[in-house]
């Protein structure tokens, strides 16, 4: 079913949802199934699945050559997708990225996800690799995620890459696509975001998840802000809560969001780990009450492939 079919049918109620990490390779679907059951009482209607791109370094050969050497690989998205369909029976959300695929390898992948009974996909444009500072797309690919979710709708109208394949049906996909809250790193301004936002949605998305943010208010103001320029569509917010010293500086710095002074000094404060983590389950509980109190339809919690902290909110929630 589509995202925003069991925000309709949700009535109102609002409902869990979470994100899960593939592992890296060498670990077994049975890792991803140990992260999930804890969080399958609170009846999640879909789990999405990220999507990391290979990571690699330029080896040095001599004479000015280099070779390109994968060092981190993880199992295939589709796959978990379909593992996590048949065995919870709920919808597995795939995200799927401009960065290191051609507009075929998309076809590719989005004729899998049809085969499989994958109603939605999550449409971004991925980060650069960390070899390089800018994004770089593929040769034969798209360049902003705008660009992808046009590919999406385009099947979804039997409209294929090659005009003379056989069998073209149309698909039916469901495309969601992110947004921040507190700008996208990249962009020169938040009505400018806003402005390419509003394209990705024009093109097609019909629904939006939100980069993590610690202060409600962020994103409250965020979707007045999307309400006055005519975006219609459900705005789910993104929610991460903080389980380690190191994320103080490491989220920061790596999702360009703002940590509120309060949870910096709660924080602070702890000497262990293990104290965090429960000021970021504390911080991340008041935050869904307040959200859910608000009425918004659908939580969505970045589980960065560790369910324990997340079962601790859902209890409090849900
Ligand atoms: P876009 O919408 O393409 O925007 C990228 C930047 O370009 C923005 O600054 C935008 O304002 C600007 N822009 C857009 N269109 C144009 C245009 N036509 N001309 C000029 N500027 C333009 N990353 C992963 O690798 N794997 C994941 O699974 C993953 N999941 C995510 C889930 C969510 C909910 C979110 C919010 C992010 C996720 N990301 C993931 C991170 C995401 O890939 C990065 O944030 C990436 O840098 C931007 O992706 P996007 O789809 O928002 O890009």
């Amino acid at each position: 079913m589509k995202v925003t079919e069991h925000i309709i049918r949700g009535e109102g109620k609002t409902q869990f949802s979470f994100e899960i990490l593939p592992p890296l390779k060498g670990q077994h679907i049975q890792s991803i199934f140990d992260n999930i059951d804890p969080l399958m009482a609170f009846n999640p209607p879909f789990i999405d699945v990220t999507y990391h791109r290979e990571e690699y370094v330029y080896k040095d050969l001599g004479d000015g050559l280099l070779k390109k050497q994968v060092v981190k690989k993880r199992p295939g998205t589709v796959g978990i997708c379909a593992a996590i369909q048949n065995r919870y029976n709920v919808d597995a959300i795939p995200h799927i990225l401009c960065g290191g695929f051609t507009k075929e390898d998309t076809e590719n992948f989005l004729i899998d996800l049809d085969f499989l009974n994958i109603d939605n996909v999550m449409a971004l444009r991925g980060d650069a690799v960390k070899t390089e500072t800018y994004f770089t797309p593929e040769k034969e690919g798209h360049a902003y995620a705008s660009d992808l979710v046009k590919q999406i709708t385009a099947l979804n109208k039997a409209n294929y890459l090659d005009d003379q394949l056989l069998n073209c049906s149309a698909t039916d996909f469901c495309v969601g696509v992110g947004a921040y809250p507190e700008k996208h790193m990249e962009a020169p301004s938040l009505d400018s975001d806003i402005h390419f936002l509003k394209k990705k949605i024009k093109n097609g998305a019909e629904y939006v998840v939100t980069q993590m943010f610690f202060d409600n208010q962020k994103y409250f103001q965020f979707v007045d802000k999307c309400r006055s320029e005519g975006i219609t569509v459900p705005i789910i917010p993104g929610l991460k809560p903080i389980s380690t010293l190191k994320q103080l500086n490491v989220i920061p710095h790596r999702f360009h969001v703002d940590l509120p002074e309060a949870l910096i000094k709660s924080i602070i404060k702890c000497k262990t780990n293990v104290e965090v983590r429960q000021v970021g389950i504390e911080w991340c509980i008041q935050q869904s009450l307040e959200l859910k109190k608000a009425g918004i339809p659908m939580l969505h919690y970045y589980s960065m492939g560790k369910s324990d902290n997340i079962k601790a909110i859902a209890e409090a929630v849900f």
